[in-house]
């Protein structure tokens, strides 16, 4: 079965970069470990983000919307490369972020603003009353709004990383790799839905191990595979169930989301020093983590090959200073 995948507006670097990490898994005395570059797409300081908004952003101009409405943390990423994407393509954009704003703005935050979105706050409110609020008041000034969910985990979103399970088929075939597992951060679960649905239409063999970020593994599983299924008819596939592909590890979730431990730290330190790569504290250092500690109780062979999805995320890095260096 082909999907049927809808038009999508060209904003990402694809494809992305496969690369071996020879000396981080020399390091640790692990398997070997390639790394899927998806920090590198390339919109104003790249992440996961910009697959999804490839679909999400032809889906809005289709509709003849002209303001991009999304929700997020204040360091969120998926509200930077949305507002990217909107002042690529034209459009204005209204970020809803959690809480109250902060004393000085950093990372993503500053970014946003430096691309031109509009920022507003919850405060103590509920989001979703918040933001019904936000659209009514976008469109009271004349605008035609698109509103774009958490993280872009609607069919949509979760499109673009079928297509990005297309490519790395692509990639592993012409360099001959066997991938025996890939892990990758998992959150609002548009990214892990997308590549387990492609990972079935493909027929990727290996394993696809999401790391929770901030959700108990039960809860997040149903929630991937339920967007997975969705995703399938969005595609014009039927119906399909992807749930036996679906593993989530929640052994990583630490202090609460956003908060760096030593095991982040850890991880953010070591792939910087080891491989000259940038990691994010939030999702990426995250997931770093699980896999190192993966690595160190002996969950893989010498002989097997682990991929590591990075999914964005380094602008976060400059919200936590020195907090980083400890
Ligand atoms: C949003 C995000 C994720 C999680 O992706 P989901 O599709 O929300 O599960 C992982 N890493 C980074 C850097 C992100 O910004």
């Amino acid at each position: 079965m082909t999907p049927n995948y809808p038009k999508r507006t060209p904003l990402a670097h694809l494809p992305t970069p496969l690369e071996p990490l020879e000396r981080l898994s020399r390091h640790l005395g692990g398997p070997r470990l390639l790394i899927k570059r998806d920090d590198q797409t390339g919109l104003a300081g790249g992440g996961n983000k910009t697959r999804k908004l490839e679909f999400l952003l032809a889906e809005a101009l289709a509709q003849g919307c002209d303001h991009l409405i999304t929700v997020g943390s204040p360091q969120s990423n998926h509200c930077r490369q949305t507002a990217a994407a909107a002042a690529h393509c034209g459009l204005s954009c209204s970020l809803l972020l959690n809480g109250e704003p902060p004393a000085t703005l950093t990372g993503n935050l500053l970014l946003n603003k430096l691309l031109g979105a509009h920022l507003y706050w919850t405060g103590s409110r509920p989001r979703s009353e918040r933001l019904a609020e936000l659209v009514a008041q976008v469109k009271k000034m004349g605008r035609t709004p698109f509103v774009i969910p958490l993280g872009g985990s609607n069919v949509m979103g979760a499109a673009g990383y079928v297509l990005a399970m297309e490519e790395l088929m692509g990639q592993i075939a012409a360099a001959q790799h066997n991938i025996d597992f890939i892990i990758i951060a998992s959150s609002s679960g548009g990214t892990q839905a997308g590549l387990a649905l492609g990972a079935h239409l493909y027929n990727f063999r290996g394993q696809i191990i999401g790391i929770s970020i901030d959700q108990e593994a039960s809860d997040l599983k149903m929630q991937v595979a339920a967007l997975a299924t969705a995703t399938a008819t969005h595609l014009g596939l039927g119906t399909i169930s992807v749930l036996d592909k679906v593993e989530v590890n929640d052994d990583y979730l630490g202090d609460g989301y956003g908060v760096l431990g030593d095991p982040e730290r850890e991880a953010v330190q070591m792939m910087a020093q080891l491989e000259g790569i940038l990691l994010d504290p939030v999702y990426t250092g995250r997931t770093m983590a699980g896999l190192i500690d993966l690595i160190r109780w002996g969950a893989f062979t010498r002989q097997q090959t682990v991929l590591f999805w990075h999914t964005g995320g380094t602008p976060a890095l400059f919200a936590y200073g020195e907090k980083l260096l400890k």
